[in-house]
Formats: C-alpha cells, sequence, structure tokens
C-alpha cells in the first residue's frame, strides 16, 4: 500500500509539530507548512491525500483557502479536515459550504483526528449507495424505489420532504451537512424547503423514527449528520 500524504497547514508550531509527530507514528507522510501561501505553493507538487487546514491563519486565511484550493481544478478533489477553534461554528458552516470535509474543534487528541483522517479517506473511497438499492442501517430499511421507511420491522409513513432528508443523510452516513447544504441536495426532489425549515423537518422524521430518532444528530451551530454505524 502507498503511503498516505498529508498536507498540514497550521500556524501554532506545537500543535503542526503535535500533528506530524502522530500522524508520521501512525504510518502517513506529512508536510507541515506554517501559511496558506506556503500550502499554496507545495500543494501542487505534493499532491497530498488530505489537508489538515487551520482555519485562523495569518494572511491568506483558511477560508480563503478553502475557496481557492476547490476552485482549482488540480485541487479541488482533495478532501480539507478543518482545524477549528470553539465558537467558529459560523466559519465552520461557511467551510463546508464551500466544499470541506469534515472539521476537528481544538484541542483534540491525536486519536481523534487520525479516526477522522481515516473516516474522511473511507467515505470518499466507497461512494455513497445511491439508486435503487435498499439503505439499511441503525436497524432501519430506506427503499428509495418505493420511497418507503421501514423502522424495526413497521412501515412509517414519512412526507416527501422528510423521506428525501433522510435518504440524503442516511446515503452520507457520518458526514457534517449544513442546512442549506441540505436544502440543496433535495431540491429537486421537493420544492419550498427553505434552511430554516429544515429544522422543522428534522423534528418530523425523529418523531416517526421513534426510539431510533437519536440516529440523526445535531451537530450544534452547524446542521445535522446520520450516525456513523461502528
Ligand atoms: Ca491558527
Amino acid at each position: 500500500m502507498t503511503q498516505r500524504s498529508i498536507l498540514i497547514i497550521e500556524d501554532e508550531a506545537d500543535i503542526r509539530n503535535l500533528l506530524q509527530y502522530n500522524l508520521e507514528k501512525d504510518g502517513f507522510r506529512t508536510v507541515p507548512v506554517a501559511s496558506g501561501e506556503d500550502g499554496l505553493q507545495l500543494v501542487r507538487n505534493e499532491s497530498p491525500d488530505i489537508i489538515l487546514l487551520d482555519l485562523m491563519l495569518p494572511g491568506i486565511d483558511g477560508l480563503e483557502m478553502c475557496r481557492i484550493l476547490k476552485a482549482d481544478r488540480k485541487t479541488s478533489n482533495i478532501p480539507i479536515v478543518m482545524l477549528t477553534a470553539k465558537g467558529e461554528e459560523s466559519d465552520i458552516v461557511a467551510g463546508l459550504e464551500l466544499g470541506a470535509d469534515d472539521y476537528i474543534t481544538k484541542p483534540f487528541s491525536p486519536k481523534v483526528v487520525i479516526a477522522r483522517i481515516r473516516a474522511v479517506m473511507r467515505r470518499r473511497s466507497s461512494r455513497p449507495a445511491t439508486g435503487i438499492e435498499p439503505i439499511k442501517i441503525h436497524g432501519i430499511e430506506i427503499h428509495p424505489g418505493k420511497r418507503s421507511v421501514i423502522v424495526d420491522g413497521r412501515h412509517v409513513d414519512f412526507t416527501p420532504t422528510e423521506f428525501e432528508i433522510i435518504y440524503f443523510l442516511a446515503t452520507h452516513p457520518g458526514w457534517v451537512f449544513t442546512r442549506y447544504q441540505i436544502v440543496d441536495a433535495i431540491r429537486d426532489e421537493v420544492a419550498a424547503v427553505t434552511d430554516r425549515s429544515v429544522d422543522v423537518q428534522i423534528v418530523g422524521v425523529r418523531r416517526k423514527l421513534g426510539d431510533f430518532g437519536d440516529i440523526v444528530e445535531t451537530v450544534r451551530g452547524v446542521g445535522y449528520r446520520m450516525k456513523e454505524e461502528e
């Protein structure tokens, strides 16, 4: 297996070194840099498998980096995991909507970082199951063809919008989506959903899932996600 490489863009030396040490110990190759400018210089030559991107950077900040990397065809496919501080929820939302894959809030343990990196790589290599095959997740079954949901062996009626939301989340377990991303994903299927009404729809989805309601997780200040199966 080829060694996976990780571009670390982080201006705080302590955090950068901690990441470098632990990722290399775990078998990754790392390219650590202290600024967005250096990151942009290296990203094309190194073509890393993943980018760990601090949001608060001097010079070009993390959000601007997301914008630049996602706008360039040569770099737009490289997954980005944002490193964020508490209270940066609005920047996290902006970053996810710019195409970042995930985020990790500081302070973090190296173990968590490695687990999240592996999860992002796993999701990238296994394409979301969409189509006609039913999805089975956490004991529920979602049948896209029949547009039906079976909870605990029992058929449950979802409204078209509720159905699209749970189907979309269930095809991307573990991914956090902002309200806007959810609206954007389902708007070809159901009209007239606003990002505010997503909250109301989620309440309906959870109620209908009954004891399974907690598989749709609220990510405070950011959005929603389907719990990843262990
Ligand atoms: Ca910083």
